[in-house]
């Protein structure tokens, strides 16, 4: 179930890295090793890139509501920056380990290579729990990671956005830390900003965005019309909700929906906008209902389109034949394992990866940047035209590539997304 991936304690209290977290590290590995030697790159090659350049571990004290000091945990990877610079979101939650970070970040360097944009993959989190701490808490623990991170972060380093469990209010706060220690406006030092601060439109709903996209197009492939087809959706938070919406409003009947807690189940469709309406910040709803299913149950639902947009190993090799859905679309990262990734190819289920599925977040995340750069602002309309174009272009690519190459939709995008880099590293006279 989303969420209950919790990390084991060993006798001193130090907390163990769960086995699961290791896995979508090596698994990650394996598929750019594959994608690396596909594409004719040698072992050397597949050195540099399986784990991230740079790894930065720190420790923030907090002074908490009571009185007292809590020191936290925190990480910031930069996986690879022959492109450009390191780009990606930062995570706040008690599971967030530095395997976990690492994978991440990698994964942001394929998505940065899949739709082009001039950036290597980066990736930032803090072992906590928002959920139990006070808005004061939350900023001070921001304002703290950044001031730990500042030395290896900035505008043309590293540029940090939203992930799991944080928000504009977040990267606001850090804007403001990192503005004030430079003592110069930097807005273009993080993305995913509030409007009045150099956000860009359409920025928070471009993860779910993008999926709505993929999901057309991944349709289109198998001729199954959205409107009036059955999604089943697992996660109802940033992307979650936002693609319930969008997905509700074409005409699709979202069947299925469900948070950290359990699942929410009506075969005729559910009211989306009743549900939004009822969710809290963190994407909880199913709490206020009685009548619940599990995550797991959830994942098995009879549907035809399946979207994981919550955490990493929910489809695995011990419920992957249960799966009913032709088409699933991850928006959340690592959401499948690679052994299930396997059984539903050859089962012929159409897997659009999270690489190129949840790129829509990180897309509009340059558009911001740009636009920051630039100081001038586009309007919505324009953004979302660029972004149609962007994820059209991408799925069509890692689309050719499994075709022509006779590899499933994961490999290819593996393929498309380290392309760039390497070609980089290779330039720059690393490999
Ligand atoms: N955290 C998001 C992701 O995983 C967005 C990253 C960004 O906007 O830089 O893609």
């Amino acid at each position: 179930m989303a969420g209950s991936d919790k990390m084991g304690k060993t006798e001193n209290g130090i907390k163990e890295e769960p086995k699961s977290k290791q896995n979508v590290l090596q698994s990650t590995q394996t598929v750019i090793h594959q994608a690396l030697g596909k594409l004719g790159y040698s072992d050397e090659m597949f050195e540099l890139m399986k784990e991230p350049l740079r790894m930065m571990t720190v420790r923030i004290p907090v002074r908490m509501d009571d009185g007292s000091n809590k020191i936290f945990t925190g990480y910031r990877a930069q996986h690879n920056d022959a492109v450009g610079p390191t780009k990606g979101g930062v995570r706040f939650h008690p599971n967030v380990s530095e395997t976990e970070v690492k994978a991440l970040s990698i994964w942001m360097s394929l998505k940065a290579g899949i739709v082009d944009l001039p950036y290597g993959g980066g990736k930032g989190g803090i072992v906590c729990d928002p959920r139990e701490m006070s808005f004061p808490e939350v900023e001070r623990l921001s304002r703290g990671y950044v001031r730990a991170i500042s030395q290896i972060v900035g505008p043309t380093k590293d540029i940090p956005a939203p992930d799991v469990f944080t928000n504009s209010q977040i990267m606001a706060w850090m804007m403001d830390e990192y503005s004030r220690m430079r003592e110069f406006d930097s807005p273009g030092f993080i993305t995913g900003k509030p409007l009045v601060l150099g956000g860009s439109h359409g920025r928070e709903s471009a993860t779910a965005k993008g999926v709505t996209i993929c999901i057309r197009e991944a349709a289109k492939k198998k001729g199954l019309n959205v409107e009036g087809a059955r999604i089943v959706i697992q996660g109802f938070g940033n992307a979650g909700s936002f693609l319930a919406k969008f997905m509700f409003d074409a005409g699709a009947k979202v069947v299925g929906i469900s948070d950290v807690y359990g699942g929410l189940y009506d075969p005729e469709g559910l009211d989306i906008d009743y549900l939004l309406d009822r969710r809290d910040s963190f994407g909880t709803v199913s709490k206020l209902f009685k009548d619940t299913i599990s995550n797991d149950e959830l994942l098995e639902l009879d549907c035809d389109i399946l979207v994981p947009a919550a955490i990493e190993n929910q489809i695995t090799e011990s419920n992957a034949d249960r799966i009913k859905a032709g088409i699933i679309v991850e928006a959340a990262n690592g959401p499948t394992t690679i052994e299930a990734t396997k059984m539903l190819s050859d089962r012929g289920v159409l897997l659009v990866p999270d690489v190129l599925a949840s790129a829509g977040g990180v897309t509009v995340s340059y558009f911001e940047w740009v636009q920051n750069n630039q100081g001038f602002y586009w309007e919505e309309e324009e953004v979302a035209k660029k972004l149609e174009k962007v994820i059209v272009t991408a799925f069509d690519n890692v689309y050719r590539v499994a075709s022509v190459r006779n590899v499933d939709m994961r490999l290819a995008a593996y393929m498309v997304g380290v392309r760039k880099m390497a070609e980089a590293s290779r330039f720059r006279g690393w490999i």
